[in-house]
């Protein structure tokens, strides 16, 4: 062997043979796959030539990550190839708030609002009246007032932000007192700590994991504090001997103390969420009337519009964030304004239930039976033959998801596929590689799927898209 440590890089061809080829790289030839394979060697090779921290006295190793780096860059160009990678996808898996899967499926006035405004140019920041400048999503803040009660909103990017934006603003420097069993982490590193550190307060703990009164607040509050917020702990439930203060007495003591009391609600009910059959939930509403002076919510949660963070409470301090420059930096775009104008719009004019979120939450279980045995029929009817024991169907639940409500059960009937010849994984795997993909739920044995979460109109593409992955694998 030579010594020149590039020398290591095995070959082409070498690899190129390794390469197992799979759904996840088709729609890419094998010269593609080589040329794909030739940078991935040559960004080694010159890596290796700038010493970088590459071992290439391990050639088993070596060889191995080559691989790994090969076959990722692959499956990412096949995607490419195939339609992009952030496409559309069927969401089988009955998480309905699936934040892997984008979240909130947008109604059809939001998506025709959205199509409406790309197709142009739109009065994002003008005055039509007088041909002035406007002010962006003002029409979003009118609506979000009738449909809350508040007497200013404003929206960002999305609820990190908002809280970000809350902190940053009025506690920088200051401290702002949690509880401590509402030291929430939600999915994708939104800490309620960190972002105070982010925000330049100090956090301030009160109480215990599952116990906390009112005189802890009292007794912590002291010249440095700017503010108590209220974290709604969306993803986790404290249950048993519990405790912990109102909001209307958090708000008479944040009063007489004169600091802030902010509340961080999480998915953000405009309803009561019992009216789509989940437990009784605080309001945006209630808590602005039980005292909070600012709550913060997310647009793509239970409320079912696009991604966004949505801040609203009295004119002063809302004018306030609004000129921060920091709400500059995490504004919203059109397309947001467009979509949450029409989402909101549906809840002002009492046509709410037609959106997806909510009407896949409340859909029944004796409806989601039915729809679950017609699917399960028209599966076995398109594979033909003695299928019967491969297709039926299983009592399961669906999920929330986007950390709301965990503890709601919402049960479902689940389509079961339990694929003979070919393992679920694969199964499953081939249907996510789908030109219209399906994101189905895997067990150790079967391919579930859960019409909640399926649209009647995405039925037929399940029905080919399963027979299509099971015959290829006969
Ligand atoms: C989801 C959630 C957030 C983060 O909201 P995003 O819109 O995802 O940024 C913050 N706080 C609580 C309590 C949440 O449930």
């Amino acid at each position: 062997m030579s010594n020149d440590p590039r020398a290591a890089v095995p070959s082409i061809a070498l690899l190129l043979g390794d390469l197992e080829v799979s759904d996840a790289t088709r729609g890419i030839g094998r010269e593609e796959s080589a040329e794909l394979l030739r940078e991935v060697v040559e960004d080694l090779r010159a890596a290796i030539l700038t010493r970088a921290n590459i071992d290439t006295s391990d050639i088993g190793r070596l060889r191995e990550q080559l691989l790994d780096e090969a076959r990722g860059r692959i499956v990412l160009a096949a995607a490419i190839a195939r339609g992009g990678v952030s496409r559309r996808v069927i969401n089988a898996t009955g998480v309905v708030l699936h934040t892997n899967l984008g979240r909130s499926p947008l109604g059809e006035d939001a998506r025709g609002a959205i199509a409406d405004v790309a197709a142009g140019y739109s009065a994002t920041e003008i005055d039509l009246e007088s041909g002035r400048r406007g002010r962006r999503g003002e029409g979003l803040e009118r609506l979000l007032r009738l449909a809350t009660g508040a007497e200013a909103a404003l929206v960002v990017n999305n609820n990190a932000a908002a809280v970000l934006l809350v902190v940053s603003a009025f506690a920088r420097g200051g401290e702002v007192i949690v509880n401590r069993g509402e030291l929430v982490e939600i999915g994708g590193s939104f800490r309620i700590p960190d972002v105070m550190g982010w925000g330049g307060a100090r956090l301030r703990e009160v109480g215990t994991t599952n116990r906390t009164h009112l005189s802890d607040y009292e007794a912590t509050i002291g010249p440095e504090t700017a503010a108590i917020m209220v974290v709604h702990p969306s993803n986790y439930r404290i249950s048993g001997f519990t405790r912990c203060p109102e909001l209307p007495e958090l708000a008479a003591l944040a009063r007489k103390n004169d600091i802030l009391l902010i509340e961080d609600q999480g998915s953000g009910y405009i309803v009561d969420p019992r009216e789509i059959g989940l437990p009784e939930r605080r309001s945006v509403r209630q808590s602005l009337e039980a005292g909070a002076h600012l709550v913060t919510f997310s647009g793509d949660k239970i409320l079912g519009g696009p991604q966004a963070g949505v801040l609203v409470g009295d004119t002063k301090r809302i004018d306030a964030l609004r000129g921060d420059p920091l709400a500059r930096a995490i504004r919203i775009d059109r397309f947001t304004i467009a979509a949450l104008e029409a989402t909101l719009r549906s809840y002002v004019e009492e046509r709410w239930r037609d959106l997806p979120v909510p009407r896949m939450l409340a859909s029944t279980p004796i409806e989601l039976a039915s729809r679950a045995h017609a699917l399960s029929a028209r599966i076995v009817d398109r594979l033909g033959g003695d299928t019967r024991e491969q297709v039926d169907t299983i009592e399961g639940d669906s999920r929330v998801g986007g950390g709301a409500f965990p503890e709601a059960p919402l049960p479902t009937t689940l389509v079961r596929i339990r694929p003979v010849g070919i393992a679920t994984h694969k199964l499953a795997q081939s249907m996510r590689l789908r030109p219209l993909p399906i994101i189905a739920r895997v067990s150790d044995d079967a391919v579930l799927l859960d019409p909640r979460t399926i649209a009647r109109s995405e039925e037929g593409a399940i029905v080919d898209g399963v027979g299509e992955c099971v015959d290829r694998s006969r």
